[in-house]
């Protein structure tokens, strides 16, 4: 079953805002068996918007729109749905209803704009879709043969008409069958050389195997087929790459699994990173169970002053150094009583560099109670990009160190 996606917004032609709706709406769509052979993004303009629409129900099953449907005069989409189905638009008397409650309730202070009237417009014979987020209620119609739903554009609101979707979809296509998916995730080897470990394990039929890499640090490899194709492949792939497998997906998600699972604690002193490590950490539900601290150690005073590194260690080292990184790593190990301790020290440029310790050379260090792991990277590209790869990298180090892959030993860089 094919299924299109078309973004509308001149922000996102502008380059202003990511079309991540798209992302996740293809990864919706794909997880549900339909098979998306095209995303288009597409400006406010009313004619564009048909045009798109027009050559996007041909020969699919399934269009989404994402955008459009706000009550200002560039919000276009519901015109154009209109427009291509050759009806009228007219007002859905519940839909302003429930315009006006949402008003009620979430702006109880604000009069209600008849701005917000052209919301409650929809083509004739188009079905409403609940909006629990917003005031724009998503629209859902039949083009040819074609199957379009419309929903807004603000994200959160986009995701939680999508969740609603399962039910009128099982309506719209009784025969659409969830295909399986596997996911194995490996960490600490690059893409071509896992792609030699697995050989022709990686294909474009029968299962689809398609391989990414994440800017956190790792590569998935995605399976797609029937149940026991699936299972075998997954199974192949997980014995292929055995010493690289992540139990979650990313770095950070199978630190915390990990270290939740035996009940220990991890810490970060971060230089140049700026807190990136402990974010992404963070971000992980569960982190509170095995996160106890983290400190941004810019300064040459506070790398002394709050983890011990000593003055002649920098002068001798250089604070961007494994030696460095080490002892900080190990300080912030004793001062947050942790089991485990990251440490990052590093030039993420643009300036700031010089022949011994070029722009994007970072030294990170894990610190566990036998001693301390270092590792050198050297990251070509902007300061945004040299801090994302130094925080990645340096949590893989600590995955490493924790699951045992990779030994630590008393410094003897100190
Ligand atoms: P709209 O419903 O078209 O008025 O969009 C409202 C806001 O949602 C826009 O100003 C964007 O900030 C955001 N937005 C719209 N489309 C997308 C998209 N495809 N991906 C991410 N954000 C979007
Ligand atoms: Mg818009």
């Amino acid at each position: 079953m094919l299924a299109r996606i078309l973004a509308v917004g001149d922000e996102l032609l502008l380059g202003r805002t990511p079309d991540t709706n798209s992302a996740h709406i293809a990864r919706w769509l794909t997880d549900r068996g339909f098979h998306v052979d095209r995303t288009v993004v597409v400006g406010d303009p009313q004619r564009d918007i048909e045009a798109a629409l027009k050559a996007a129900t041909h020969g699919a099953a399934l269009v989404l729109i994402t955008g459009g449907l706000g009550p200002t005069d560039d919000d276009r989409t519901r015109q154009a749905l209109a427009a291509v189905m050759g009806v009228k638009l007219s007002e859905r008397p519940a839909a302003w209803a429930r315009i006006r409650r949402w008003y009620r309730t979430n702006l109880p202070t604000r009069p209600i704009p008849e701005i917000n009237r052209r919301q409650a417009l929809a083509p004739r014979d188009a079905e409403l879709l609940v909006n629990d987020r917003g005031t724009a209620p998503g629209l859902s119609a039949r083009v040819g043969r074609c199957r379009v739903a419309c929903m807004p554009g603000v994200p959160h609101e986009m995701m939680a008409m999508l969740a609603r979707l399962d039910r009128p979809l099982k309506r719209w296509f009784p025969r659409l069958r969830r295909p399986a998916i596997g996911e194995v995730w490996i960490a600490g080897v690059g893409e071509s050389a896992a792609q030699e470990l697995i050989g022709d394990l990686l294909t474009e039929q029968h299962p689809q195997v398609g391989i990414t890499v994440s800017e956190k640090g790792h590569i998935t490899l995605r399976v797609v087929g029937t149940a026991s194709e699936v299972k075998d492949r997954t199974r192949a792939l997980r014995h292929a790459l055995a010493p690289y497998l992540l139990p979650a997906d990313g770095p950070a998600a199978s630190l915390v699994t990990l270290l939740a699972k035996d009940g220990r604690t991890i810490a970060a002193a971060e230089s140049c990173t700026c807190g990136q490590v402990v974010a992404q950490l963070g971000a992980i539900a569960g982190a509170s169970a095995v996160l106890r601290e983290s400190l941004v150690a810019y300064h040459e005073g506070v790398k002394r002053a709050r983890l011990g590194v000593t003055p002649a260690l920098l002068r001798r080292r250089g604070v961007v150094s494994e030696a460095v990184a080490a002892a900080m790593a190990l300080g912030m190990r004793r001062y947050a009583r942790a089991d485990l301790a990251i440490a990052t020290t590093g030039v993420a440029g643009p300036g700031g560099g010089s022949p011994a310790t070029p722009v994007g050379t970072v030294c990170m260090a894990v610190a566990d109670r036998s001693g301390v792991a270092v590792k050198t990277i050297r990251v070509r590209g902007s300061r945004e990009r040299v801090q994302a790869r130094a925080a990645a990298q340096a949590l893989v180090l600590a995955f490493e160190v924790a699951c045992g892959r990779l030994g630590t030993r008393p410094s003897d860089l100190i």
